[in-house]
């Protein structure tokens, strides 16, 4: 007979319960104690250790050698394979039986030669089903493979997780063994703890909260752990109270099975190829067991991965995909970052990706899948409506360190107007478990409650793979429809929007980029791939207009398509959100970096080929032809070679997307620019650099003291303030170390002074005028500069050699200006925006570290300064001061980041038009182009012009030539600042060819024709 009804003191009960389901306390009597049944060892284990990542095939022919639970193997990255012969005794007949394997490192079971389930601790997989229900007849022996990587889900950071990886780290088995499990028992651990949930979640002011315990209470009363004919009871009790239906106006969360893979971040690619197996595998498994579940998918990369490692998988996603169970998403080819790429890499992300997507699952993406990137740019909104994609999800910006953004779901609008629609899971998070807290989240933080009535939920352990479970499946289902909790349905991305969409007339627009307020040092961090990237972009740009153009010309030239599309795959692999923005470990760099140096050899192939296509049956004498693939005419100074190693300075003009002969010695003509440029030094060692256009003076320390636009007579740099300064931050972030910088490390400024006397001439004018130093940063750090100054140009670049040698320091150059606007302005992708300048409110200064790409612009009406890049992408301009930020040095996961030398230049150009497109002005001056590229003079009334027709030539190689435009003995090169090449000015004029090859301009050897011809 039942016990008569007492009162229940809240706190007792519900840890009583908790208690009966605990894995830690009372095993010995409660449930949890009971999940699993008889055990008993493996008949045979036995392993074979090795530093690659082997195939099946191969693996299984190794001499393996007995091994033994508790055994260690290792070091990290090293992968361990165990044999595994088992026999599972006759008298579980009836039973369902698990292999039980604990082991550091993540390990795949392959059976009969395919892979068929991940096992990670980490992840929540100890346990491999043999059998559901083992038959008379079944066969009882087999014999599996595990696979163990020597990492675990997150890598093998020493001591935390973001730490540079161990090196040395050991692993270890720690469970081999045969168990019967006990389903009914799961069964009953996963009601209680669902009810345990909604008592604590709902709380004590809430009568479903009780009815929640008390079900839970009863049920431990009517369970004997010993007892299972006393389980069906209990759980009927939990039927009935989780069959109790909620009201139509309940929320309904879209419950979305999900796996967040780093394609790369504190583990290899490599590895990443065999996360996905390991993930996917068990997916694949789950999608069997559970028709309802649906797994969505993202990152075409990875899935071209499993269809070359592993086919037999790759086709088993595409029958799931078929039945609507693994849906791909995403669009993309991976996750790239949302800041860095260029517009054009932005569009390949798609472009490749679609077409993966359609190629092998049928259609392509109608939803963009970034849930994990460090900021939107404004421009994706365009980007995406023109690859086929409305729809956008994201989490990441529930990370923001200052501002809660406002909305869940809205329409997002980017640059020219398109809108999507776009949804962040209002639990913010990718990796749910299906806990009621999780559940009640959702609904609870959502900010568009009232306007939509929908929200995604999804669920699988994220970042280094793992994916969701069984249990967490089983909670989901529970939870379809049960009173005080919202509706839950296993639904598609599609299923999801389509829900949103009905709601589209309440919901609000938000306008421009999404800016994460958080992980600003990745616009900086790791200085190398950030310049491979910015340079490979433009070489496959190089090689696509000079292919497409020797296609025109000549039905005979083979289009280099597959090697393009091999060669964008790989840029577009290193745009992942953790390897261009230099946030993984030392290992990925690596391999990013001879990526890219894979697609500099293969891209300057091609281009040398499409070249001398293009430029193939030209008449004249041998020489070399000048291309420009930039839509503008320009005329520039190059340095072209000579017999004999040498080069020499000429002023070239080549027509917009065309070519022009360069000048022989033999052709030269004494033509010489109206204005050439002068270079003089004073007493008191400052330099001033004049070509007409502006004129430069720097202090005996090489900073910048004026920058005059001539023309005009305006002075760009602000009153007593001084240029071209170096400053020097303390840079310790909270944690995120190689991600964050944060707001308090404006406050450690410091600016770096140099020594008077230091500057010395290096070009002395005429096509060319220099000015060259060297500054000691630091005891551990140099810089060594060259500011040059070509005729007819309207900007002075600096050449920037830096030897760099720190921990937690961020060095940026300032250029205060004499310029006024609460506004600057920003290259973006296709386009720029405007950023405040001022810290106003909360959503202003929580900007004071923002991305751009190749220039940024303080502009007021008539008159403006421009700070270009070939390289950066992190900046900042604060009241009038523009800030360029050059090198930080984080240590973690990187712990070598940036140690070493660097090489990169920037550009001042004072402009009269405003860059703000409701003036009028040239275009030139709104979208300068970078450093390397010039282009004509936006005042075209002020600049030099040619009066031949066969284009401007100034070259110090021939007689006659004034003395002012002949070159100059250069003063000696100064003393190396580091052990690598010397610095100096002998680093400033461009190679023709090679590294320095200024953007756009590209020389071939190839017959000489008569004029510049546009193409
Ligand atoms: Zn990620």
């Amino acid at each position: 007979m039942a016990a008569a009804p007492a009162l229940k003191h809240w706190r007792t009960t519900l840890e009583r319960v908790e208690k009966f389901v605990s894995p830690l306390y009372f095993t010995d009597c409660n449930l949890r104690g009971r999940l699993f049944g008889d055990s008993c060892p493996v008949a045979e284990l036995s392993s074979f250790l090795t530093p690659e990542r082997l195939p099946y095939q191969e693996a299984v022919q190794q001499d393996f050698r007995p091994a033994q639970v508790g055994d260690s193997f290792g070091p990290t990255w090293w992968t361990c394979w165990f044999r595994v012969e088992l026999t599972i005794p006759e008298a579980w007949v009836g039973q369902e039986v698990h292999l039980r394997w604990e082991s550091d490192g993540e390990g795949l079971v392959w059976r009969d030669g395919e892979p068929v389930q991940g096992l990670t601790k980490e992840g929540e997989k100890t346990s491999y089903v043999l059998t559901e229900k083992l038959g008379e007849e079944d066969p009882r022996s087999l014999t599996l493979y595990v696979e163990v990587a020597c990492n675990g889900l997150l890598g093998a950071g020493k001591g935390t997780m973001i730490a540079a990886p161990d090196p040395e780290k050991m692993f270890q088995v720690s469970r081999a063994e045969l168990a019967v499990f006990h389903r009914d028992v799961h069964k009953l651990l996963v009601d209680l703890e669902l009810l345990l949930g909604m008592a604590k979640g709902l709380g004590e002011d809430n009568q479903r909260s009780y009815q929640a315990l008390y079900t839970a209470n009863q049920m431990v009363n009517i369970c004997d752990p010993a007892q299972p004919e006393t389980f069906p009871v209990a759980q009927a009790l939990a039927s009935k109270f989780f069959g109790q239906r909620g009201g139509e106006s309940q929320h309904t969360i879209h419950a979305l099975g999900h796996c967040h893979i780093d394609t790369a971040w504190l583990w290899p690619f490599k590895e990443t190829v065999r996360k996905c197996a390991r993930s996917w595998v068990t997916v694949v498994q789950l999608m069997e067991r559970n028709p309802e579940f649906i797994f969505a998918c993202s990152q075409a990369q990875q899935l071209a991965w499993v269809k070359s490692h592993y086919p037999g998988l790759h086709a088993r996603l595409q029958e799931f995909a078929c039945r609507g169970q693994f849906v791909p998403v995403g669009g993309t080819w991976v996750e790239m970052d949302g800041n860095l790429p260029s517009g054009e890499a932005m569009v390949r992300q798609f472009l490749q990706g679609q077409s993966f997507f359609l190629q092998e699952f049928g259609k392509m993406c109608s939803e963009f899948w970034l849930p994990d990137t460090f900021g939107y740019s404004a421009q994706l909104p365009q980007i995406m409506r023109s690859c086929g994609i409305r729809h956008f999800l994201t989490q990441k910006l529930s990370w923001n360190l200052v501002n809660n953004f406002p909305h869940h779901t809205f329409f997002w609008e980017g640059l020219d107007g398109s809108r999507v629609l776009a949804h962040f899971p209002p639990g913010d998070s990718y990796g749910m478990q299906g806990s009621v807290e999780e559940v009640l989240k959702t609904v609870a933080k959502n900010r568009d409650k009232g306007r939509t009535n929908h929200s995604a939920f999804l669920f699988g352990f994220g970042d280094g793979g793992g994916g969701p479970t069984q249990t967490m499946v089983d909670r989901l289902k529970r939870l379809c429809n049960t009173d005080g909790l919202p509706r839950v349905q296993f639904s598609s991305p599609e299923r999801l929007f389509s829900a949103l969409e009905g709601h589209s007339e309440q919901l609000c627009t938000w306008v421009g980029e999404l800016f994460l307020e958080l992980h600003n040092g990745t616009y900086t961090t790791h200085a190398q791939i950030k310049k491979g990237n910015r340079e490979c972009e433009r070489i496959l740009h190089d090689v696509e207009l000079l292919s497409s153009l020797a296609l025109a010309r000549s039905a005979q030239f083979l289009y280099p398509a597959a090697q393009l599309q091999d060669l964008w795959r790989l840029l577009l692999l290193n745009q992942f959100h953790d390897v261009v923005t230099g946030s993984c470990i030392q290992l990925v760099a690596e391999e990013a970096m001879c990526h890219y140096e894979d697609i500099r050899s293969r891209g300057n192939t091609l281009l040398s080929a499409a070249a001398a296509a293009l430029c193939a049956g030209e008449p004249g004498p041998e020489g070399l032809l000048i291309v420009n693939t930039l839509p503008w005419k320009r005329t520039e100074v190059l340095a072209l070679p000579r017999p004999g190693g040498a080069h020499c300075l000429a002023l070239v003009t080549v027509p917009s997307m065309g070519y022009a002969p360069a000048p022989t010695p033999t052709s030269l003509q004494p033509l010489l620019p109206q204005q050439p440029v002068f270079v003089v030094q004073e007493t008191d060692g400052s330099v001033t650099l004049d070509n007409g256009i502006i004129r430069v003076r720097l202090d005996p320390t090489g900073r910048l003291t004026s920058l005059v636009l001539v023309a005009s007579g305006r002075e760009a740099i602000a009153e007593g303030a001084v240029g071209n300064q170096f400053v020097l931050f303390d840079d310790v972030p909270l944690y995120w170390d190689a991600w964050d910088v944060m707001d308090y490390h404006l406050e450690t400024r410091k600016p770096v002074l140099g020594q008077a006397g230091t500057l010395a001439v290096g070009t002395q004018g005429g096509v060319r005028g220099s000015a060259w130093f060297l500054l000691q940063i630091s005891p551990n750090s140099q810089l060594s500069q060259e500011v040059v100054l070509d005729v007819g140009c309207p900007y002075v670049r600096f050449h920037t050699e830096v030897h760099w040698h720190e921990a937690h320091k961020f060095l940026k150059v300032e250029f205060p200006a004499r310029v006024r606007s609460p506004q600057a302005t920003f290259e973006v992708q296709f386009g720029h925006l405007q950023r405040p300048t001022h810290y106003n409110t909360s959503w202003d200064w929580a900007r004071f570290e923002v991305w751009a790409h190749r220039w940024i612009d303080l502009s007021e009406h008539g008159f403006g300064l421009a700070l270009l890049n070939d390289c950066k992408y992190g900046a900042s301009v604060r009241g009038s001061v523009l800030s360029l930020s050059l090198l930080r040095a984080p240590k973690s996961p990187d712990a070598t980041v940036d140690m070493g030398r660097h090489e990169f230049t920037y550009a001042l150009m004072p402009h009269e038009a405003s860059t703000s497109p409701c003036w009028r002005c040239p275009p030139q001056a709104r979208h300068p182009p970078p450093p390397g590229a010039p282009f004509q003079c936006p005042r075209p009334q002020s600049c030099w012009r040619p009066s031949s027709r066969q284009g401007p030539v100034g070259c110090g190689e021939r007689a006659g030539v004034p003395s002012w435009a002949r070159p100059r003995p250069r003063p000696p090169p100064p003393p190396s600042v580091g052990g690598d090449q010397p610095p100096g000015p002998q680093a400033g004029p461009e190679a023709v060819r090679g590294p320095r090859q200024p953007r756009g301009l590209l020389a071939a050897h190839v017959a000489a024709g008569s004029g510049g011809r546009p193409l």
